[in-house]
């Protein structure tokens, strides 16, 4: 693992209390945000239940070329992107393997990649706090590193901070701040700021992102144009994404 991370600079996980709340959308995001940045870098989609980052990427198409024993991952606007699903013969076909099975195929895959030289590496961690995330993260954890959580409005989120923040001190990973997704949604037509999904909590944490609820978000989802999107809409969910990547870059550079 050390070998193969070596070109590495810093790894930062993507964390969830659960599913459905954005983060992979957030990962992806957050790498194609560094990438604009100047920044090199790549994500891993490690969640195996809900892998979508290839769709979001619109890479679906896409396939991972071999050069000798190792995996070279595709690209997209200068981000590289890995996925068990890049890897499937059948496209959307579900994956059932067992939990322990499902974190050793992650971890291999993550240790045959030729992930060159990157400033970033962002996994897109399975949701939750328990042994699937645990055990990924632990074999990145070699390598120190850094997370973020990524919570949405109304899903008992205190308590899904508290978790993260012990997660992160296991594994000796430096948890930079939550990312409110979904945190609200701005009339179009007369600006008002509604949050019909309650408001967002989060204590003490540091909030390094409000992202509203965007429907030419969902689309662009949806279409597999998600990068296009990050670099270039101007949309105030865009705007908020890149602001993400800048929050991040600048609390992993301030050491
Ligand atoms: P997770 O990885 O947490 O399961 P996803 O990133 O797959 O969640 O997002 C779930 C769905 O919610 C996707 O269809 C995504 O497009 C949509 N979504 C997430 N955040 C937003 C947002 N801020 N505005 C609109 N749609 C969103």
């Amino acid at each position: 693992m050390r070998a193969s991370l070596a070109g590495v600079k810093h790894v930062v996980v993507v964390l969830s209390g659960k599913g459905g709340v954005g983060k992979s959308l957030v990962s992806s995001s957050l790498a194609v945000g560094l990438s604009l940045l100047g920044k090199r870098a790549a994500v891993l989609d490690a969640d195996i239940h809900g892998s979508s980052i290839p769709w979001m990427l619109g890479l679906e198409e896409a396939r991972v070329a071999v050069r000798g024993d190792k995996l070279v991952p595709p690209e997209v606007h200068g981000v590289a992107v890995m996925s068990l699903e890049l890897l499937a013969e059948d496209r959307g076909a579900p994956l059932v393997w067992r939990g322990p099975l499902k974190a050793k195929a992650i971890i291999d895959m993550l240790t045959a990649t030729e992930w060159g030289e990157r400033d970033y590496l962002v996994v897109d961690l399975p949701p939750g706090t328990g042994d699937e995330p645990l055990t990924i993260a632990q074999a990145l954890g070699a390598k120190g590193g850094y997370a973020i959580l990524v919570v949405a409005p109304g899903l008992l989120v205190k308590h899904v901070v508290a978790k993260a923040e012990r997660f992160a001190r296991e594994l000796n990973l430096k948890l930079l701040g939550v990312v409110a997704n979904m945190a609200y949604f701005r009339c179009p037509a007369c600006g008002a700021v509604h949050r019909p999904l309650g408001k967002l909590e989060v204590g003490e944490s540091r909030v390094l992102a409000e992202i509203p609820l965007d429907p030419e978000l969902a689309d662009a989802v949806d279409r597999g144009e998600l990068a296009g999107y990050v670099a270039s809409s101007t949309s105030e969910a865009a705007r908020a994404l890149r602001g993400l990547a800048a929050a991040v870059a600048g609390a992993v550079e301030a050491g």
